[in-house]
C-alpha cells in the first residue's frame, strides 16, 4: 500500500528513543520529512543521524521539553523555517511517574498534567494553524492501552491519558470540516527502555527480580510477547496516511490481545 507521505512535512515529537522514533523512522521511510524532538541533545544528534542514514531523508532535531509551552513554540517554528508547512503531528512524551494513588502529592499530579495532557493541548493548538490554512492534516496521538483498561500501579497515566482521548473527540469533529483528522494510538507493553524502566521499579516494590515481573507482563498478554516499537509505529504510519482519510476521532489499541474488553 503507498501511504503517500513522500515530501510530506512530520512532526513526532519525544522521539529520540522507543516508540516515537520508530515512529520517525517509518514515517522517513516512508518519504516525509521529519522532525524530532526531546531534552537531551546527544540523543537526538545520535537518532536524527540514524534515521537520515536509513532513510535518505531530511531530518531536522529541536531540542525541546514537552513540558515548557514556550519549547514547543519553538519546535513549530522551526519545523515551519525548515519545511514550510506541517501535514503530520504525533503527539507523544515521557511516562508520567509510576505509583499507586496515596503515593502521589499534588505536583507528581501537576508534572504529569503538564507531560501526559497539557502537551498534546498545545503541540496540537500550535500545529493547527498551519494544517487549516492549507484544508489537511494529520494528528495522532500517542496514548496508552491505559485508555481501555487501566495499568495497576500507573494512577497518573491510568487518570490523565483519559483527558486526551475526550480532547482528541472533540478536536475530530471540530477540525473535520479543515480536512484535519485526529486519533489516537493505544499501545500496550511495548519493548523500550520505559517498560524496562517501569519493571525494574515494580520487581524493588515488589522484591521480586526484573525477570519475574518481565513474566507476568508476558502472561497477561494474549500474544504471549510484547508488541515492538515498529509494529506501533506501523499503524501511526497508516493513520497519517492518505488512505486514512476517513478515520477520525478511533482510539486504536495494538497490544497484543491485552485490552479485554468488548469496545
Ligand atoms: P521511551 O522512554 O523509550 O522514550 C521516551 C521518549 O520521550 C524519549 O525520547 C525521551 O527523551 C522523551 N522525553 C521524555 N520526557 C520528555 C520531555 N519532558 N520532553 C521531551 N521529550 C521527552 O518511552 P516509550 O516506551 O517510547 O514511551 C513513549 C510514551 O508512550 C510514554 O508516554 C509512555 O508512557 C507511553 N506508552 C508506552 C508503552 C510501553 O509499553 N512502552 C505503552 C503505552 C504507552
Amino acid at each position: 500500500m503507498n501511504f503517500e507521505l513522500e515530501d510530506k512535512t512530520a512532526i513526532v515529537a519525544a522521539a529520540s528513543h522507543g516508540i516515537g522514533k520508530a515512529c520517525a523512522m517509518r514515517l522517513a521511510k516512508e518519504g516525509a520529512n521529519v522532525v524530532i524532538c526531546a531534552r537531551g541533545q546527544e540523543a537526538l544528534v545520535k537518532t536524527t543521524d540514524e534515521i537520515s542514514a536509513a532513510t535518505g531523508r531530511q531530518v531536522e532535531w529541536v531540542q525541546a521539553d514537552l513540558t515548557k509551552p514556550e519549547e514547543i513554540d519553538v519546535l513549530i517554528d522551526a519545523t515551519t523555517v525548515a519545511f514550510g508547512d506541517i501535514d503530520i503531528l504525533v503527539t507523544n512524551c515521557g511516562g508520567p511517574k509510576r505509583g499507586e494513588f496515596m503515593t502521589m502529592e499534588d505536583s507528581d499530579w501537576k508534572k504529569a498534567y503538564d507531560m501526559v495532557f497539557m502537551s498534546t493541548v498545545r503541540l496540537i493548538r500550535a500545529a493547527i494553524p498551519h494544517m487549516r490554512a492549507r484544508k489537511n492534516g494529520r494528528i495522532v496521538n500517542l496514548t496508552s492501552i491505559a485508555v481501555k483498561q487501566p495499568i495497576d500501579g500507573l494512577i497518573l497515566s491510568n487518570a490523565l491519558r483519559a483527558g486526551v482521548i475526550g480532547l482528541a473527540k472533540t478536536l475530530a469533529k471540530e477540525l473535520a470540516p479543515f480536512g484535519i483528522t485526529v486519533n489516537n494510538v493505544a499501545p500496550g507493553y511495548t519493548f523500550t527502555n520505559r517498560i524496562y524502566d517501569l519493571a525494574m521499579e515494580e520487581a524493588k516494590a515488589r522484591n521480586i527480580s526484573h525477570e519475574d515481573v518481565m513474566a507476568e507482563y508476558h502472561r497477561s498478554i494474549p500474544l504471549e510477547r510484547m508488541g515492538r516499537p515498529e509494529e506501533i509505529a506501523n499503524l501511526v504510519a497508516f493513520l497519517a496516511s492518505s488512505g486514512a482519510g476517513y478515520i477520525t476521532g478511533a482510539t486504536i489499541p495494538i497490544d497484543g490481545g491485552y485490552h479485554l474488553g468488548l469496545m
